[in-house]
């Protein structure tokens, strides 16, 4: 029932987009995050040049890192704020060109090539836009989506994954009694009936 209470609980993206306004991001994390340095290995497995997938990115430096260590990198977003703050932040130029699939959409591309963020919902993208992944960095994001859309979600992840790939998921464990986010808890047994 506790979890219950958070199933219909929606955050709208008008909702996020102030957030990003209001500068209301204490999800951001400036030093990127612990987890990815630790399980690197496993993202990687030896394999070199992946092409590497953030879905619901905000500004995560963890996106630099991968690029720099010689990775493609590839976000999605609905905040333009965010992938401007973003480039910005690490002085990275870019050009932004329409993506004529989606409407509405855009494309910020760094000028090396390696990092291209969409602007965009993540559900408008399919494999046949963005391509598939050898890497999936989750972090704030499955637990970022509206429970009721977490079962397109993860069937749309799947179908952006290389065979081989690996996912790595940062979800956090909680009484959701107790607290109310971030935003949304997700039970190990949905992660295993989502991705098993
Ligand atoms: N992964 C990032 C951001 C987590 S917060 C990090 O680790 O810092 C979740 C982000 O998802 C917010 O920036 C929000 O604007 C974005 N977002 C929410 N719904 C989205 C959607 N449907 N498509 C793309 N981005 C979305």
């Amino acid at each position: 029932s506790d979890i219950g209470s958070q199933k219909d609980r929606v955050v709208s993206e008008e909702e996020w987009l102030k957030k990003w306004e209001t500068s209301n991001i204490g999800f951001h994390k400036e030093r990127g995050h612990p987890l990815l340095q630790k399980y690197l290995d496993l993202l990687l497995n030896g394999r070199s040049g992946l092409r590497i997938f953030f879905p619901l990115c905000g500004k995560a430096v963890e996106m630099k890192w991968l690029a720099d260590m010689g990775h493609s990198v590839v976000g999605v977003e609905i905040s333009e704020q965010a992938l401007k703050e973003f480039f910005a932040e690490h002085s990275l130029s870019y050009c932004e060109e329409p993506v004529p699939e989606i409407s509405g959409g855009k494309k910020l591309q760094s000028t090396s090539g390696n990092i291209s963020l969409y602007c965009c919902s993540i559900y408008d993208l399919s494999s046949s836009v963005v391509g598939k992944f050898d890497g999936v960095w989750d972090r704030g994001a499955l637990v970022a989506v509206n429970p009721c859309d977490r079962q397109r979600y993860g069937s749309l992840m799947i179908t952006l994954m290389e065979k081989n790939s690996s996912y790595l998921l940062v979800t956090v464990s909680y009484d959701p009694n107790k607290h109310k986010g971030p935003p949304f808890y997700v039970p190990e047994s949905e992660i295993r009936s989502l991705f098993g």
